[in-house]
């Protein structure tokens, strides 16, 4: 918008002040060692939040950036006051926050908004908090729509609308009634990615002509491009229990460009900082969570096809590639998302097929090796690799071999790992172990009996 003009398109009546005006020096809200666990069973709580500390400082815009089921949602709701954590506390305004405050605007991923009300309906309920006359709230409704690029749309049904108009309308509703803060989960996930990037673009613009209403953002995403394309601040959350890992300040002038060197870099920062190999939880981190007398410790293991893991093999392996590849790069010319790539390449760089350097992946000699071997030398080479470096998959065969019948029951297994891991992620890992050992001839699972087995054709 070339010719936009200077003043901002807000009113700037004394309770309405100016974006501009609101960003200041201060601190908005402030999270001090915050912890969610959700119950689980009689014996054990599921850590999700461990210790977790930040700050949003108002003129910024700050980055929650990790992989799914890492906690990012669930910081969201503890801030926006929709739910008081286990252990911790969040202030707002130096005041301890209780529940949810007029100037915390949401806005989800799904859009949540009512079917029954009309776009103007809808828009009007972010003011449904605040006491203000009518005509004010008129005002301020039909000055957010403006803003969002919805005016004409007022009396249009959601039905009606592209995902593109109601995520509009989820962002006017958030507007209306000038937070301080507005914290957004994942605003973009659900839209294609062209209309995304309009939509992001859009509201950037807006923020650094400072058109609005607000003094600080919060996105959630799990996209590293996304965080650098907006952030001024990313916080690098780790998994399991959720964390903040890393914090990088982004000093690139706005609008950013993807092509840019420096932004490359920094993707590729980000990507080698997210893809080290998670570390197997130690003892000592669960002695706390879990009494002393346990046995093994076990890492959650993703839901990595054998499959998927071959076709990244090949595909690094073959021209113009040669067993080196830019991981952005392999990420967007194989269509990955980073919640699919990440966990692949964390399972080549466990089985010591793939390493990682300076968001390269790089295929190890044995990749290489794996690459030119013919399918019965390749099964042999997962064989080892799955033994050696899944203990569960060790543990597994070594109960399988004492038992006379060599079958073995999956309920010890599960309550083992859930003494460390979700239900749903023992659920995940039991999966991957049982599809694995499959493709490696180590053992099988009797659905319908729940227990593993080595079979006439098990290698055993
Ligand atoms: P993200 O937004 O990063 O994908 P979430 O905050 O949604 O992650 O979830 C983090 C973890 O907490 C997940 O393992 C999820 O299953 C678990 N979780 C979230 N909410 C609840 C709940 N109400 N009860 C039990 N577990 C939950
Ligand atoms: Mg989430």
């Amino acid at each position: 918008m070339p010719n936009a003009p200077k003043r901002p398109l807000l009113s700037v009546a004394p309770e309405t002040s100016s974006a501009a005006s609101k960003r200041g020096e201060e601190t908005l809200i402030r999270v001090t060692g915050v912890k969610q666990s959700f119950h689980q069973d009689a014996s054990a709580d599921f850590l999700v939040l461990d210790d977790v500390s930040m700050t949003i400082r108002s003129g910024e815009v700050v980055g929650l950036l990790g992989r799914s089921g890492s906690g990012k949602s669930t910081l969201l709701r503890i801030m926006a006051g929709l739910v008081a954590p286990t252990a911790g506390s969040v202030f707002w305004h130096d005041q301890p926050l209780l529940g949810p405050v007029p100037g915390i605007g949401i806005v989800f991923q799904s859009y949540a908004l009512f079917p029954w009300l009309t776009v103007q309906e809808n828009v009007e309920l972010g003011l449904a908090a605040h006491a203000l006359p009518r005509a004010e709230k008129t005002a301020r409704t039909s000055e957010v729509i403006d803003l969002m690029g919805l005016s004409g749309n007022e009396n249009a049904w959601p039905r009606e609308l592209s995902g593109d108009m109601l995520q509009r309308t989820g962002l006017a509703r958030a507007l209306a009634g000038h937070p301080d803060l507005l914290v957004m989960d994942e605003p973009f996930a659900a839209l294609d990615v062209l209309t995304a990037e309009n939509l992001r673009t859009d509201l950037m613009e807006l923020w650094d002509e400072r058109k609005l209403p607000l003094k600080a953002m919060m996105i959630v995403t799990h996209s590293i491009e996304e965080a650098v394309l907006m952030c001024d601040r990313i916080l690098v959350f780790a998994a399991n229990p959720g964390r903040i890992e890393h914090e990088l300040l982004i000093d690139l002038p706005h609008p950013r460009n993807r092509d840019d060197p420096t932004f490359r870099e920094l993707v590729d920062h980000i990507y080698s900082l997210m893809t080290r190999r998670t570390p197997v939880v130690s003892e000592a981190d669960l002695s706390e969570a879990r009494p002393a007398s346990q046995g093994p410790t076990h890492m959650p293991l993703p839901a990595v096809t054998v499959g998927s893991m071959l076709g990244l093999i090949e595909a690094l392996a073959a021209p113009p590639l040669g067993g080196h590849a830019d991981l952005p790069l392999l990420a967007s010319r194989a269509q990955l998302e980073l919640d699919d790539l990440f966990p692949l390449v964390e399972t080549l760089q466990l089985l010591g097929l793939a390493e990682l350097e300076d968001g390269d992946i790089l295929l190890t000699q044995e990749g290489q090796h794996f690459a030119g071997s013919d399918a019965d030398e390749r099964k042999a080479i997962l064989r080892h690799a799955f033994l050696n470096e899944a203990p569960l998959m060790k543990s597994i065969c070594a109960a399988l071999d004492e038992r006379p019948n060599h079958t073995v029951s999956v309920t010890r297994f599960r309550d083992e790992l859930q003494e460390s891991m979700s239900p749903a992620y023992a659920a995940q890992t039991l999966q991957t172990i049982v599809q694995w050992a499959r493709y490696a001839e180590l053992f099988d699972f009797d659905e319908e009996r729940n227990e593993f087995l080595l079979t006439e054709n098990t290698f055993g």
